[in-house]
């Protein structure tokens, strides 16, 4: 099928030209994006116009950060394409839940990506935890800002997120792999004095769940879950990619498609086929709880 790719900067640099170049399900046929472009590739600056002028493109991938996404999308929606959508989905709820009810009425599919359900190792963390009584599960992500959003303001800017923005994918694990919902009770955010949005949170939920967010860690980076059962411990790390049961190596990962965004791609292919929407709003309903609940704390200002 040809896709095209619109918002064309770290992320879609990064991961998605490699997975759609990977990929034997897509032919990615035009770009959209204000200056940015992919060598070889047809580029538009205006999705209007790249709709208009290629109705043979049926497929739209947003690569952008989440405020300017939802014209984008519904622009898409409207034009009868179906839509591939970035973590976090949108920039608030209800505009998701606006897309969502604009893809039934269109007959398209949609899809909220969740790119670190797709590490290696949270499908077995899954079935390892589906059948167990969980005592206790903390989360750990702390990663450098400065390292994986060199320069891009917008993450401190109103709705950019701050810290949720990987705390996001945290939390689209979490919600993958505990065999139960959970919902938020406490929150503390801190905010730099000079931003917008929190650079660290620590998080508390129902059934015994901690999590602890910081964007100000320098050398190794840290994205564990530590999930206490009544009969072992299992630790997720490297953001999902290794898996350890009482300090043994876990089960394996069955699926032999290798990489998180050539498995999203893959599940958009189905999805469109199928013709299905899936737009799974959990990781990003316990975000908005953090930012309803959270009492706010004001730390040290922060620069790039
Ligand atoms: P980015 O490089 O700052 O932005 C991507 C591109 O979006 C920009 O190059 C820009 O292209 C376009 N864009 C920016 N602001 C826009 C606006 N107001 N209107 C229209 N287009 C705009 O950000 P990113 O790191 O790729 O992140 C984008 C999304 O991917 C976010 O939702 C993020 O959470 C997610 N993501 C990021 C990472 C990561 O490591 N950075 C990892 C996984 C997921 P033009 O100027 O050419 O229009």
């Amino acid at each position: 099928m040809k896709i095209a790719l619109a918002g064309i900067g770290k992320i879609a640099v990064d991961q998605h030209v490699p997975a759609l170049a990977a990929s034997p399900d897509w032919e990615l046929a035009a770009t959209v994006s204000r200056r940015g472009t992919v060598e070889g590739i047809e580029a538009f600056t205006d999705m209007a116009a790249m709709l208009e002028a290629r109705p043979d493109i049926r497929v739209v991938s947003l690569a952008m950060p989440p405020v300017p996404r939802f014209a984008y999308a519904e622009a898409a929606i409207r034009a009868g394409r179906h839509v591939m959508l970035e973590k976090p989905p949108g920039a608030t709820l209800s505009e998701c839940h606006a897309l969502t009810a604009m893809a039934r009425e269109a007959g398209v599919s949609l899809y909220a990506t969740w790119h670190s359900r797709e590490a290696a190792m949270v499908a077995p963390a899954r079935l390892w935890l589906a059948d167990r009584v969980i005592r206790r599960a903390h989360i750990t992500w702390r990663e450098d800002v400065r390292k994986w959003h060199p320069g891009q303001d917008w993450v401190f800017e109103p709705g950019g997120m701050g810290v949720f923005d990987p705390g996001i994918n945290a939390l689209s694990i979490l919600t993958a792999i505990l065999p139960a919902p959970v919902h938020l009770t406490e929150a503390t955010l801190e905010f730099p004095e000079n931003r917008q949005t929190p650079i660290a949170a620590q998080l508390a939920f129902t059934g015994n769940v901690t999590a602890d967010f910081d964007w100000r860690q320098e050398g190794p980076q840290t994205w564990t879950i530590q999930v206490e059962t009544d009969d072992s411990t299992l630790v997720l790390s490297d953001g999902g990619a290794t898996l350890m049961i009482d300090g043994a190596e876990g089960p394996r990962d069955e699926d032999t498609l290798a990489g998180e965004y050539p498995r999203l791609y893959r599940n958009m292919a189905h999805l469109v086929a199928e013709g299905g929407i899936d737009m799974d709003l959990a990781p990003f309903a316990h975000v908005a709880d953090a930012f309803m609940l959270g009492a706010r704390k004001t730390v040290a200002p922060f620069e790039f």
